[in-house]
């Protein structure tokens, strides 16, 4: 069946504007690095994708590793992207990335030029797309020249294969060198995506911080990782449920689950229990409580989870009394 997506999607999300620049995100955006490779079902992929878009997530980020197996993300989201979305491209912000290894050999990993528009013309194919929206460098590498990946990223906007350029995962300092490479070569840096929740606050840290750089420099974030892969809901509350990403063993280790968090996780629980929200609210909440931050980037494995995501959207605001309490427990 045609997929046809509800009328009220722009009426549901709430917008920021990305930086000094001229795009806008949706506050909330979908991230495929887990379900959406072969180990999923099709099925099960277009259900998250179209009830995402419903709901007025129309920012999906991606990366060319995706998978397992690695690259099988984007064949998927192209696959349903030409499938459902077909009409719906230009209401769409898709994002990927390169730089961690991908193609075999020394020049399949990396900020080099060869490897960023290598990659990224594999990433177009099979996303079935002429062009991304924002193409990512997905690491800082110290091994190539920061001018070169830079100039990777102004090729890639410039050939149109991507409308803007963005960077991952940057420390404070090699993000201002980078942004000012750029906006030399006269492609503004759009964004920045760090890793940023109540449980992992490195943005914050240092002077200046990552945050503070980036808005000296006029360049959005969107945070990653914003649920902390899930330990900032109500799932490991009591114990670990069958399915969960931390029973799949991968990149939700067993550390992450220590005492030690739990106890965090449990405080903020009551904080949220007391706001009338869900756990996974306010986690989403308090990184949308800065305006620097553009949109924050979650997962989900059901489509119910965004449910409960997106009603972030109507919290309290959070009082500065609840402000200090939380920075009690919230702690790297
Ligand atoms: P989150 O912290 O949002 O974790 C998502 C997971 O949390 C879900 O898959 C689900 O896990 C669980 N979850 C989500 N909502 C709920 C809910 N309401 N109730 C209970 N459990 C819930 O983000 P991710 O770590 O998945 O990262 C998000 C995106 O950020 C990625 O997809 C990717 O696009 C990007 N990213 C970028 C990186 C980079 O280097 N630039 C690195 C990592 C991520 P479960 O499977 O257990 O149901």
């Amino acid at each position: 069946p045609v997929y046809a997506p509800a009328d009220d999607r722009y009426e549901r999300m709430q917008h920021r504007r990305v930086g000094a620049s001229g795009l806008h995100l949706p506050a909330v955006s979908l991230g495929t690095w887990h379900n959406f490779g072969d180990d999923t079902p099709i099925a099960t992929q277009r259900a998250l994708l179209r009830h995402a878009f419903d709901l007025g997530i129309t920012h999906f980020d991606l990366a060319n590793g995706y998978g397992p197996p690695a690259g099988s993300t984007e064949k998927n989201v192209g696959r349903i992207l030409a499938e459902d979305f077909a009409g719906l491209r230009n209401e769409l912000v898709i994002s990927t990335k390169a730089g961690y290894p991908f193609v075999p050999g020394p020049n399949g990993t990396g900020g080099g030029r060869k490897n960023l528009l290598d990659s990224l013309d594999i990433s177009l194919e099979s996303l079935r797309l002429d062009h991304v929206d924002i193409f990512y460098s997905h690491r800082y590498d110290p091994a190539t020249p920061i001018e070169e990946t830079a100039a990777a990223l102004d090729a890639a906007v410039r050939s149109g294969r991507a409308r803007y350029a963005g960077i991952s995962s940057y420390s404070a300092e090699r993000t201002a060198e980078i942004a000012a490479e750029l906006r030399r070569l006269g492609t503004p840096l759009l964004i920045h995506q760090p890793s940023y929740s109540l449980l992992n606050r490195w943005v914050e840290d240092g002077s200046p911080s990552l945050l503070d750089t980036v808005e000296r420099e006029g360049v959005g974030v969107i945070a990653f990782s914003a649920l902390a892969q899930g330990l900032l809901t109500d799932k490991y509350l009591h114990g670990v449920p069958e399915g969960s990403r931390a029973t799949q063993g991968k990149t939700l280790r067993d550390h992450m689950l220590s005492d030690e968090n739990l106890a965090r996780v449990r405080a903020l629980h009551d904080i949220a229990q007391r706001r009338g929200q869900t756990l996974a609210q306010l986690a989403l909440a308090w990184v949308l409580r800065d305006a620097r931050i553009s949109s924050v980037l979650i997962g989900a494995s059901r489509t119910e989870q965004l449910d409960d995501i997106v009603a972030c959207l109507r919290s309290p605001e959070l009082t500065d009394d609840e402000l200090a309490e939380i920075d009690q427990h919230a702690k790297d």
